[in-house]
């Protein structure tokens, strides 16, 4: 949608020279064309807003899904099985991803896909024991009786690759860096349906920071996805994206005329969304975190489901926080 008149425009004549005042105060008279409104149809607008958001995220179309895995023997870990895998997600792009599934417990196995953020170790962190901040996610799921897939994603780890020149890159192929991986992820889902110990129908998505980032829009887009945690970086786009200078690789182009953060989550509904914060995560102000979730918890109440979404605030910075997240995971699996 367009912006705001002319009029209505703030003028401040110190900042007239100044290009990041004037997109700011542009970002602050935009007014996103299908913010979630309680007096619209919600599933219509959820079809609308993911139509619009898959094209925004400019995910590859591919033709039929068959699907490309080659399997290296597995090794018996301390309380699970781990193998390593690399399946096709598009011609030329191969995901590295290992595949953890528990010793105990019975067949087939929910399934937790663990993305991590901007690190060198890529997805080998979230096998790492006492990785910082919570971050070893996949040995946390089979510890709680998930199975775990820890994808490599675009640029990081096995795929390392210098993430700002491939997001660019991207735009010029009219792609978009995160909706590449957005895509990996998809594809994840396409090989969890492949492996009869894996339950396809209990499927979950976790990550921080960048990990978080496409653990959120993949669970917009794709409703396979059952529950989404989303830590450290869910906030209202001016208290983040436009505040803070990030990683050109998140960036989408035209977003702010389409919808904020906020809006989004309600796409997930009535699936299971938890957004985990650190109160003092520096990357995503918590003002912009608590903002973002109101219109968030907004469209899952309009959707009958208001107890499918929760924030869960850490007393710390830009990490994950497992002692308030994994007694949640296990209460909404327990659930199912
Ligand atoms: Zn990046």
């Amino acid at each position: 949608m367009a912006q705001k008149s002319e009029e209505a425009r703030p003028r401040k004549a110190h900042t007239a020279t100044d290009p990041l005042a004037y997109h700011r105060d542009l970002a602050g008279v935009t007014d996103p064309s299908l913010a979630f409104d309680p007096e619209k149809d919600a599933v219509a607008w959820q079809a609308e807003l993911r139509g619009k958001l898959r094209e925004i995220l400019a995910v590859p179309e591919i033709g039929p899904r068959d699907m490309t895995v080659t399997t290296e023997p597995a090794s018996e870990e301390d309380g699970f099985r781990r193998q390593r895998i690399v399946f096709q997600a598009e011609p030329g792009a191969d995901v590295p991803a290992y595949l953890l599934t528990p010793r105990e417990g019975k067949a087939p196995f929910p399934v937790m896909i663990c993305l991590q953020g901007h690190a060198q170790a890529g997805m080998e962190l979230s096998l790492t024991p006492g990785a910082r901040g919570g971050r070893d996610f996949a040995l946390a799921a089979v510890r709680n009786g998930w199975a775990a897939l820890a994808v490599e994603q675009r640029c990081f780890g096995e795929r390392a690759g210098d993430c700002t020149r491939e997001a660019l890159h991207a735009l010029m192929l009219g792609r978009t860096l995160t909706g590449e991986r957005v895509f990996d992820i998809m594809r994840a889902i396409d090989f969890i349906a492949t492996r009869p110990e894996l339950d396809s129908d209990r499927i979950g998505c976790m990550g921080n920071s960048t990990g978080g980032t496409v653990t959120f829009y993949a669970a917009c887009l794709d409703e396979r996805i059952r529950l989404a945690v989303v830590s450290c970086s869910y906030c209202a786009y001016a208290e983040s994206w436009l505040k803070h200078k990030h990683c050109a690789c998140g960036y989408l182009p035209g977003i702010l005329q389409v919808a904020d953060m906020g809006d989004l989550g309600g796409l997930v509904a009535p699936r299971h969304l938890v957004i985990v914060a650190g109160r003092h995560d520096s990357i995503a102000t918590l003002s912009g975190v608590e903002s973002a979730f109101a219109q968030t918890q907004a469209a899952f109440t309009a959707l009958d489901v208001p107890d499918h979404t929760e924030l869960l605030v850490g007393d710390g910075g830009h990490d994950f926080y497992p002692e308030l997240a994994w007694p949640r995971i296990t209460e909404i699996r327990d659930s199912w």
